[in-house]
């Protein structure tokens, strides 16, 4: 990435604030108690839940955990946990990413079956072993040996999809395109410059098993970093795995950006690399260790909406799009 010009952050500082006020968001001037940041509609009971469990007494990790269990186990959700769409062959593989900014220390497990909160079991891998990264049968096996109950995770409406899916002589495949997504990414602060960041996926439905995306690779789906800030990402992992999104915008707020601005920085390094990426699905957030936030997707086909849980006020807004 180019490096950037401090003069042009400044300039997009007073934008970024100016945009703030023109689209009625809170000024973030004196506030400095915890903050929830998530992609998408489901992220707005997972940043409640998460807020519920801080104030509670929990740590910033507890909270950010508990809140992305809260779409694991909704079936209603069908690209997270329990409910999630399946692979090509009518296996649900969860991926998930946490990472603890204090610690700069990830974990992580991709591929991961018949075990419904995959976020929890990164937890383990980050808290209980020196690996980051634990994939398909020996995730499984150690969510067993941490006393997760093996479960399928296809429901009837699930198990229908796909079987419509299978069924349909067009059907679409993975060899060539994307469809049906939508990580939940989650970036927090406890007001104090700690700063965590995760997101739980069944990553692309009617993927080619054993298929990973950007979710659970740290600097991908997730990056943390108490000295700056947080990031997370959703959309066509297969693209922004390419850019390590997440990390790139950390490292770009480290050079001064607003998290706003690293956002848009970052879509606009990937357009500049390839004008194609223009009609990516990709969309990113982003939080910096004073609690502003930042969020943003490339295009109107994939707009990402938002949940912000901040002083007591749940929200859904809308993000800006690069185009
Ligand atoms: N990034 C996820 C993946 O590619 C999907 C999504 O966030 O919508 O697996």
């Amino acid at each position: 990435m180019e490096p950037v010009d401090r003069r042009s952050f400044f300039k997009s500082v007073a934008g970024t604030a100016a945009l703030a006020a023109v689209e009625g968001r809170p000024s973030w001037a004196s506030y400095a108690g915890p903050v929830f940041l998530s992609t998408w509609l489901h992220g707005k009971p997972a940043n409640e839940r998460a807020a519920e469990v801080f104030k509670g007494g929990g740590s910033l990790l507890d909270a950010l955990e508990k809140g992305i269990n809260v779409p694991e186990n909704d079936p209603a959700v069908t690209s997270v946990g329990y409910g999630g769409l399946p692979n090509a062959e009518g296996v649900v593989e969860l991926d998930a990413a946490i990472m603890d900014g204090t610690r700069h220390r990830a974990g992580s497990v991709c591929s991961l079956h018949m075990i419904k909160n995959p976020i929890s079991v990164a937890r383990l891998v980050m808290e209980k072993t020196r690996h980051t990264t634990l994939v398909g049968e020996g995730a499984f096996r150690f969510a067993l040996k941490m006393g997760f109950e093996p479960r399928t995770l296809l429901t009837p409406e699930s198990l229908k999809k796909w079987q419509d899916w299978k069924a349909n002589p067009q059907h679409e495949t993975f060899w060539l395109t994307p469809e049906n997504h939508d990580t939940i990414g989650m970036v927090a602060t406890d007001g104090t410059g700690h700063v965590v960041s995760g997101c739980s996926t069944s990553g692309l439905a009617w993927k080619i098993p054993g298929r990973v995306g950007d979710s659970p690779l740290a600097g991908c789906g997730v990056f943390a970093d108490d000295n700056v800030g947080a990031a997370s990402a959703t959309g066509d992992g297969d693209l922004m795995t390419n850019y390590c999104t997440s990390v790139s915008i950390v490292h770009t707020m480290a050079r001064g950006a607003s998290p706003q601005e690293a956002c848009m920085e970052l879509l606009r390094h990937m357009v500049k690399t390839d004008p194609k990426n223009k009609d990516g699905e990709v969309a990113v957030i982003a939080m910096n260790t004073r609690g502003e936030i930042g969020a943003a997707c490339m295009n109107n086909r994939f707009h990402l909406k938002y949940a912000l849980w901040r002083n007591g006020a749940s929200q859904l807004l809308e993000s800006i799009k690069l185009i």
